[in-house]
């Protein structure tokens, strides 16, 4: 009897353990929703999605099916069409996740077939990182270091491209990777085939991992791995990068894997936590010292088209506009400028960067967002609000960065600096104090 992949975020052929469990008995069925919150994706996000799916049809010699369904009527649907009594998948964690997962499991087990979860994007399953007593760690370094104690599986074997039933496909996915967004000529193309992200990765692990902890915060370099695209997508799994990295000595190594346990964290703190994607999870400033939407239009769109007289924020936002993606340094600048020195709440930041960025992902994006606005677990404090000039002078200090992304800087048609940032910093610090006496 065929047994079924319910395709998630696991695009990938190595260490796939919801695809080994399909294959166990026999050639698997494999399937992919294409399903109706995708197509109001960035185009630049749906056509790398395309292409991703694209290069593991190519892997497995067009085996896989893509349906443009809902999730539980494409499983249904396949399971039927290829007798399927069980169904793999692996598990996801965030609201919308869970929703999906819930719905296929009902689907299917009204039907009388078995969705059978393996494994999960994180090399550690959120929830189970717990101190003694249980309870959640609120902090990020002891997480990090009982996530370590935890442990994860070594990285599964890769699965047989060819063992696959073929499934029929209604997706043309050449017209929607043709339909993204037109290509800034600065975008540099994005790796979609699963053997090139593999083989930028073991690139990095040689010849850029051993600068990563010196360098990782300067802009101007390529100095860090690239890796959160692939990761979102599932083109590698956080496992197999740190088993690479497990096998290095130093505190690059060392430094890599806690900027992967951000990410298991994050992943953790939302799945305990759900309102976070919408709620701050501790408010520290009270809600009528955020500027109105009407009174700060103007601002919305200086920082939006990278317009804000402040370089290093304007050349992240432009950064983001032609390519879908930022440094993480700048994220944080932009971030603290949106929130600190435009006083505009982090979900409108962060709804503008779900639309734009390719690596997007719940979990780290709302997350962030709470850690730079002061309201995460865990978070920056908010009385320390990043200074965008100083920022610049420090990680960009040859000015390679801001000049890259911003043609006209250093002639009359930059803009002065839109806000004081001595002033708003002020007043940012004036409302924390009033929220402070609220609580
Ligand atoms: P590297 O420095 O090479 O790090 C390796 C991996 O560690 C990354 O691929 C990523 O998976 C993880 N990592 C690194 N920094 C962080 C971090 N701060 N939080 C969580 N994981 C981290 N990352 C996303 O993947 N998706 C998002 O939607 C996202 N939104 C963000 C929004 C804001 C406001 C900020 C400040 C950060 C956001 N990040 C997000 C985190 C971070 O900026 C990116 O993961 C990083 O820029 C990716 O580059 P890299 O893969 O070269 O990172």
């Amino acid at each position: 009897m065929t047994e079924m992949w319910w395709i998630r975020r696991d695009a990938r052929l190595a260490d796939n353990p919801a695809l080994l469990g399909a294959q166990e008995h026999g050639p698997a069925a494999a399937v992919f929703a294409w399903t109706p919150p995708i197509d109001q994706w960035s185009g630049r996000r749906r056509a790398h999605l395309a292409r991703v799916l694209s290069s593991l049809r190519e892997a497995t010699g067009g085996a896989v099916g893509i349906r443009r369904d809902r999730a539980d009527n494409a499983v249904l649907a396949v399971a039927r069409e290829h007798d399927s009594r069980v169904v793999w998948a692996s598990r996801e964690y965030s609201p919308a996740g869970i929703r999906a997962q819930e719905a296929v499991q009902r689907a299917l087990a009204d039907d009388g077939r078995e969705l059978r979860f393996v494994g999960s994007p994180y090399a550690v399953a959120p929830g189970r990182v717990v101190k003694n007593d249980g309870d959640e760690y609120r902090v990020f370094t002891p997480f990090s270091r009982a996530w370590r104690e935890h442990g994860w599986r070594a990285p599964a074997h890769a699965a047989d491209p060819d063992y696959l039933a073929a499934v029929d496909s209604d997706v043309d996915l050449e017209a929607e990777a043709a339909r993204g967004d037109s290509e800034d000529p600065l975008a540099e193309p994005v790796e979609a085939r699963e053997a090139g992200v593999l083989d930028a990765w073991h690139e990095f692990v040689e010849n850029g991992l051993g600068a990563y902890a010196a360098e990782r915060d300067r802009p101007d370099l390529e100095s860090t791995s690239r890796l959160s695209v692939p990761l979102a997508f599932g083109q590698i799994h956080s496992r197999t990068v740190l088993a690479a990295t497990g096998a290095i000595r130093g505190d690059a190594a060392r430094k890599f894997e806690s900027e992967v346990a951000w990410r298991e964290f994050h992943a953790d703190v939302l799945f305990r936590h759900p309102r976070a994607q919408r709620e701050s999870l501790t408010p520290v400033i009270p809600e009528d010292a955020w500027a109105r939407d009407d009174e700060s239009a103007d601002a919305w769109a200086a920082w939006r088209d990278g317009r804000t007289g402040y370089p290093l924020v304007d050349a992240g936002m432009r950064e983001l506009a032609a390519t879908g993606t930022m440094h993480n340094r700048v994220r944080m600048v932009v971030a603290s400028f949106l929130v600190k020195d435009l006083h505009v709440p982090w979900q409108r930041g962060a709804d503008h960067f779900r639309r734009a960025l390719l690596d997007y992902d719940h979990a780290q994006n709302q997350l962030n967002w709470q850690w730079v606005a002061g309201t995460g677990r865990d978070a920056a404090p908010y009385f320390r609000i990043f200074n965008p000039e100083s920022q610049a002078a420090k990680f960009d200090p040859e000015r390679r960065y801001v000049r890259r992304w911003i043609s006209e800087l250093d002639t009359p048609d930059y803009p002065s600096p839109i806000v004081d940032h001595a002033t708003e910093r002020a007043a940012s610090l004036a409302d924390f104090q009033r929220g402070k006496a609220l609580r």
